[in-house]
């Protein structure tokens, strides 16, 4: 394999621009003595609640746990179907499984996300909820999904794991929800220094229980109220996240020039997509995701100059063993089927070099000559 010249991403780059402050506000933390559940947790939840406009956030250990927990809060049980998407991470399906509910996934649109125009034949008598996952971070129509959910009273839970920052008409993941989620996993947007989670809400009695099942069901020392978990936001982790949410506005700012630069050199190359933003719309683009021919060979072809890129993912959820032997073959999805052996994401990063976008641009130029 050829020496690495332009990586995916570039966490450890990342980690020598920000060593000096993290160290010092690590440190700071550290000296306090006091770990969890402190009042650093509760100002990040205040940032986090400001900056995606809604009334509360609740920390957790992770993204996971807060599908399980907005799941739980909103009484899904065993029996329930809830609607979602093929494409996303195993733990959207994994989270409704957990709590005894039955995934039912719907196809997506060439944007990635679930196709809000299957959703309502794909709700029955046991449908109590709908699950969007903002792939890349592009919010799903929140405004039509939430739509459907009111005519047929179901629950929508938003997978906004990849979304923060992410605005669409002048709304944001939360807006047409009753629970949005979130992750702050290393390879995150918003991201800690270990796994790291959370959730927003406008509806106080949800946050409260939430509270409590991220610590126990602990309402007092003496007391359990009810039976939770142990999944709480790290006090260390908060302060670094506190610290990264300052430049989360400006770092999307940098991805989306980045993606520009992509955009503007491919826009005659039919041959690879580059993902388009519609009006009114700002993506976080977790992932640069594109879609390309002869996908598997590209990706060979760039390995060999030293370029790397990453498949997310290869294989759609309903394609997975834990799944299938559930829920059984499904097969009505030709869309993510078709796209998944499709897609590529390309380096993508803060700190990327408008030089090494061009050198991965003439790479793939000379790539689609040859072949
Ligand atoms: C990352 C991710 C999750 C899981 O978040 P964790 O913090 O890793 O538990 C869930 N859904 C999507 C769409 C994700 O990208």
């Amino acid at each position: 394999m050829a020496n690495i010249k332009v990586p995916l991403i570039d966490l450890q780059l990342r980690y020598k621009k920000e060593r000096k402050d993290l160290l010092k506000i690590i440190d700071d933390q550290l000296k306090l003595g006091n770990l969890v559940l402190t009042k650093e947790v509760s100002d990040f939840e205040n940032r986090i609640s400001k900056y995606q406009k809604q009334k509360f956030a609740v920390g957790l250990n992770s993204g996971t746990d807060a599908l399980l927990m907005a799941l739980w809060s909103l009484g899904i049980r065993k029996g329930d179907e809830v609607i979602t998407t093929p494409k996303s991470f195993i733990a959207t399906i994994g989270a409704i499984h957990h709590v005894g509910a039955i995934p039912k996934l719907v196809d997506i649109k060439d944007d990635l996300n679930m196709d809000e125009n299957l959703i309502e034949e794909a709700i029955t008598k046991k449908t109590k909820a709908i699950i969007p996952v903002h792939w890349t971070g592009r919010l799903c129509d929140m405004k039509k999904i939430n739509s459907i959910a009111i005519k047929h009273k179901l629950i929508v839970i938003e997978d906004a794991a990849q979304s923060i920052g992410a605005t669409k008409d002048n709304y944001m993941a939360g807006k047409y929800s009753s629970v949005a989620c979130f992750s702050a996993h290393p390879l995150k947007n918003l991201n800690g220094i270990g796994d790291s989670g959370f959730l927003t809400t406008n509806n106080k009695k949800i946050r409260d229980v939430i509270n409590l099942y991220r610590n126990h069901g602990l309402e007092s020392r003496d007391n359990v109220a009810i039976f939770g978990l142990n999944s709480r936001l790290d006090s260390v982790n908060a302060v670094v996240l506190s610290y990264r949410l300052k430049s989360l506005r400006q770092n999307i700012k940098i991805r989306n020039k980045h993606i520009n630069i992509y955009r503007n050199y491919f826009s005659k190359n039919e041959r690879i997509s580059i993902p388009t933003d519609k009006a009114g719309e700002l993506n976080p683009y977790v992932m640069f995701i594109t879609q390309c021919d002869k996908r598997d060979e590209l990706q060979k072809y760039l390995q060999e100059n030293g370029i790397q890129s990453m498949i997310y993912y290869g294989t759609p959820l309903h394609k997975h063993t834990a799944y299938k032997n559930y829920y059984g073959d499904v097969k009505n999805l030709p869309n993510v089927e078709r796209i998944c052996k499709r897609v590529l994401a390309l380096p993508h990063h803060q700190y990327l070099k408008e030089s090494d976008i061009h050198y991965v641009c003439k790479k793939i130029d000379s790539f689609y000559k040859k072949n």
